[in-house]
């Protein structure tokens, strides 16, 4: 699956705030894009603008199709995938049945069943997404028998298993520590060498820096750099919007 995600100029009001301010972002199938800044930056609403959860003006864009005003489950459909910062599992589903409830999501077989008006899930996308985050021994695992960390890789492949073009991930590195967070940049690597397009909002600077291939900053709503991680690592209004906040 490959398809390039273009935002232009997206910006997002809440009442009298401007929580996004024209922001201009490009994901590349295969590669991982970060996306960071302090508390209250815009992150997710960045991600909510892009995905249809937000009302925003601007223009979104996947590879020829445009998604601008279109609504999130059609989004979805269209190959723009999203997790949550709280992205709850089914709690009385196995880790592969998790995954079969978005397996094959935009696949022909969506078409067909919706036709016959009953559900047939992609169990080759299913276990594609096993594999490709690690969770093969987890597979008939209920969740709460998991670790966090390995929950939040579960979120990751329940996303992964609608096949998308891209896929936006709302701080998947939350509560988990420095080798759960090594391993998780590792999987996404694997993602993203399926062709798969990711953007990456976390506040872990070393997994941003250094799984992504470029990575984005804001503050207060607007890009302030962009660029390789170890350029946007020495800005210095990225520095001085770091220790401002901290
Ligand atoms: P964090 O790192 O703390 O998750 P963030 O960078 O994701 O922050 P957002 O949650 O996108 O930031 O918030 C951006 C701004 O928009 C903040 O000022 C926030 O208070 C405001 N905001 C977000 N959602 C809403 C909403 N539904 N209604 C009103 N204001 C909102």
């Amino acid at each position: 699956m490959s398809a390039t995600l273009t935002a232009a100029g997206l910006t997002v009001r809440y009442g009298g705030v401007r929580a996004l301010s024209g922001v201009d972002l490009t994901v590349e199938p295969g590669t991982l894009v970060g996306l960071i800044g302090p508390n209250g930056a815009g992150k997710t609403t960045c991600i909510d603008a892009l995905t249809g959860f937000a009302s925003a003006t601007g223009r979104v864009r996947l590879g020829g199709d445009d998604l601008t005003g279109l609504r999130p489950d059609v989004r979805a459909r269209r190959g723009l995938a999203r997790t949550w910062q709280a992205g709850e599992l089914f709690g009385d589903l196995t880790v592969r049945e998790n995954l079969l409830v978005a397996a094959g999501h935009r696949s022909w077989r969506q078409a067909i069943t919706e036709f016959l008006g009953r559900s047939a899930p992609d169990p080759a996308a299913a276990e594609e997404a096993l594999d490709l985050l690690g969770l093969r021994e987890h597979a008939g695992t209920m969740p709460d028998e998991l670790s966090h960390g390995t929950r939040k890789l579960v979120g990751v492949a329940r996303a992964v298993a609608s096949r998308p073009h891209v896929l936006c991930l709302d701080e998947p590195a939350a509560g988990l520590d420095a080798g759960e967070s090594r391993e998780l940049g590792e999987r996404l690597r694997s993602v993203a060498g399926t062709g798969t397009g990711v953007l990456l909002v976390d506040h872990d600077m070393d997994l941003v820096l250094s799984a992504c291939d470029s990575v984005v900053v804001l503050e207060f709503g607007e890009v302030i750099a962009s660029g390789a991680p170890d350029d946007v690592r020495r800005d210095p209004r990225v520095v001085a919007a770091y220790l401002g906040g901290a």
